[in-house]
């Protein structure tokens, strides 16, 4: 992490009074337990602070202290700030409606640990080898000798597990694993936030898990696995997208399988994807193509185009990077 920008980033906060922290649209583990943090620390320097978001926060993170503060529809919210603060947003279109908020003469700081961060801010703390903001958030607190207690810590910790994929993907460094002991050390509960997490679906959402499990399709010689969950499939049990965040995990539970898309039919002209991999094969790059992107082995992309066609792209693309690979 660059320590300047952090401790350009820590005076900044100290010397404004009115701060707005936002993320981008359909937020994560990352994005809620992040802004949460953030908010912690800002309002414990004596400031005022709100969050502005747009999309429904997975019921998944409804437990973690201070939730009913992240405004979640932000269309037609006023708040006059000095400062905002863009946690895990690639570039500025990703945080959505809230964009509008943010009005001139505001500094803008950006913090994040994507692959291609447009550095649209005053400042930018941007480090992609972070395995999450949480964790980038954390260093930035300690810099500046925050005393963490157990709320706080456990907003960060739910950060650092989501984001690791539950201490799984490549981001797990040594760094990651440090900091988590040390949110542990302050009180966060390992049990209790991974069960809350992952072990709380609604007996309804485990059978939609079964149902696009059963539907998904291996191609590419079993090495892709393509799912898909539609708003019929959804519905018709009384649920929402947002109660499948994270559920393209599944489609790499097969070994032979490098390549993992999980296709939601947002609308009939919009496709959102979710894609994985465990290879060296660069899903964010993949995503690029389609106006996405994310991390080498998770990004993801919202694209203007039918369900059946954006799959079709998609598995078709996939499979000239194969070939050029091979
Ligand atoms: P998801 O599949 O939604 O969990 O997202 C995986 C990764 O891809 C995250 O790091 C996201 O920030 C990134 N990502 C997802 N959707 C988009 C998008 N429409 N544009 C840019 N990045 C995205
Ligand atoms: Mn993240």
């Amino acid at each position: 992490m660059d320590l300047k920008t952090a401790r350009q980033i820590v005076d900044a906060l100290k010397q404004s009074d009115r701060i707005l922290i936002t993320s981008h649209v359909d937020p994560d583990g990352d994005s809620v337990g992040s802004q949460l943090a953030l908010y912690d620390y800002v309002t414990s320097l004596g400031k005022i602070a709100a969050i502005f978001g747009q999309g429904t926060i997975p019921s998944k993170y409804l437990f973690l202290n201070g939730i009913d503060k992240i405004v979640t529809d932000s269309s037609n919210a006023v708040f006059d700030a000095d400062t905002a603060v863009v946690l895990e947003a690639t570039s500025i279109e990703r945080i959505g409606k809230v964009k509008r908020m943010l009005t001139q003469g505001m500094r803008i700081v950006n913090i994040d640990h994507h692959i291609g961060n447009s550095n649209y801010g005053d400042l930018n703390l941007v480090d992609e080898s972070a395995s999450s903001v949480g964790e980038l958030l954390y260093k930035i607190l300690k810099l500046d000798g925050f005393r963490m207690h157990r709320e706080t810590a456990e907003k960060l910790y739910t950060a650092i597990l989501t984001d690791t994929g539950r201490f799984h993907f490549a981001s797990t460094t040594p760094d990651a694993l440090r900091i988590a002991a040390e949110l542990v050390e302050a009180g966060a509960r390992p049990r209790v936030i991974t069960d809350k997490i992952y072990f709380s679906m609604s007996a309804e959402q485990t059978r939609v898990i079964g149902e696009m499990m059963c539907n998904a399709e291996l191609v590419h010689q079993g090495r892709m696995c393509v799912m898909s969950l539609t708003e019929e499939m959804v519905e018709a049990r009384g649920l929402s997208f947002a109660d499948f965040e994270g559920a393209v995990e599944y489609s790499m539970y097969v070994k032979s399988v490098e390549v993992g898309m999980l296709f939601k039919s947002v609308g009939d002209n919009c496709t959102k994807v979710s894609i994985r991999s465990r290879s060296s094969f660069d899903v964010a790059a993949l995503a690029r193509r389609f106006g996405g992107g994310g991390h080498v082995n998770a990004a993801g992309a919202t694209i203007m185009m039918p369900f059946e066609a954006a799959k079709k792209a998609l598995v078709e693309s996939a499979g000239e990077v194969f070939s050029a690979n091979d």
